[in-house]
């Protein structure tokens, strides 16, 4: 053990902090081999919802991780880990094709209704300059329309490496996805951005929805974010919905879609399948 000198001078030994770095280079360990042997990943999907209709018209793909020793570890967790090590990348793109397989299954279902599919993706995999190419590479081995599949990124994306990124998000356009902006509101971008970036939808962070109807309601926040959506011709999703009151504000105040755990929390396949035979089983 390190003797320090005086207080706080020297680094000691903290074995806290040992077991913190074997614990975080054993979890990437963990993590690669579950990339290589597939069984331990898989996707839950939280189905979209038309505020209009009360219909599911899609789902956003959230990935979950079961670990042999340590049981479900959250993406909350494992993504920055992924992130820090580069295994997001194969993880990314096991996602991507993922659910787009499975966006394609639903759709031979039931062939009259248009299902979209949202992935999560990562601001380091925009930091490859073939994702586009990765992207048109799931569609054309999945059969996905490509504008039935939106990739969902952060505020952060449009405001680091700002030309390159812009680069991938044309190319990305240019096959036809839809790109979304996640958990909006939280970051630092700019209105002269969104203009520049080809944005399609704007997710409006669950912190605006809980404002609403909670212990000191204010949805001024939320109407600003489905205003701008409007006059920027983008489409709006509320995150996090969660009581029937903030379902009926939000749709009085023209959001187009909503997600939350007030019509279904995110669900393995085969539950979130028989969720789209079985409309009914919606709360809205
Ligand atoms: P996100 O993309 O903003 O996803 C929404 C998160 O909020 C999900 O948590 C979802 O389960 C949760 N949620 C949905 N409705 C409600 C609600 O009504 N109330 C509350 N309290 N929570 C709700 P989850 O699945 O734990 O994912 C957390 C984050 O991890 C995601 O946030 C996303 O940023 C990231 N993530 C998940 N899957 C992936 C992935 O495949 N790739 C990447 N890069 N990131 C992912
Ligand atoms: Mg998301
Ligand atoms: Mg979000
Ligand atoms: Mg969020």
């Amino acid at each position: 053990r390190a003797k320090a000198a005086g207080e706080g001078t020297f680094a000691r030994y903290d074995p806290t902090m040992h077991s913190g770095l074997v614990d975080r280079l054993q979890l990437a360990a963990d993590l690669r081999r579950a990339l290589d042997n597939k069984d331990e990943l898989e996707l839950h999907y939280q189905p979209t919802i038309e505020l209009r209709s009360g219909t599911i018209i899609g789902f956003e793909a959230l990935v979950r991780w079961r670990h042999p020793v340590r049981g479900m570890i959250s993406p909350a967790d494992f993504i920055p880990l992924a992130e820090s090590t580069g295994l997001i990348r194969p993880l990314g793109q096991w996602v991507l094709a993922e659910a787009s397989r499975q966006c394609v299954e639903w759709g031979a279902y039931d062939p009259d209704r248009v299902l979209t599919m949202a992935v999560n993706v990562s601001g380091r995999q925009f930091d490859q300059p073939d994702l586009p190419a990765i992207v048109a590479g799931v569609l054309a081995d999945t059969g996905l329309p490509a504008e039935r599949l939106c990739l969902e990124m952060t505020e952060s994306v449009l405001m680091t490496d700002t030309e390159e990124n812009l680069a991938v998000l044309l190319s990305l356009k240019e096959i036809g996805v839809k790109l979304a902006i996640d958990d909006f509101g939280t970051g630092y971008s700019s209105l002269a951005y969104l203009r520049r970036f080809p944005v399609d939808t704007l997710k409006i962070d669950r912190s605006f929805v809980e404002r609403i109807g909670g212990a000191t309601p204010d949805a001024a926040l939320a109407r600003t974010i489905v205003q701008l959506g409007q006059s920027l011709g983008m489409a709006t999703v509320a995150e996090g919905i969660e009581q029937y009151a903030q379902f009926l504000a939000l749709r009085r105040m023209g959001c187009d879609l909503a997600q939350g755990y007030y019509f279904s929390r995110p669900l393995p396949a085969e539950e979130a399948g028989a969720l789209l035979r079985d409309p009914a089983a919606l709360v809205a």
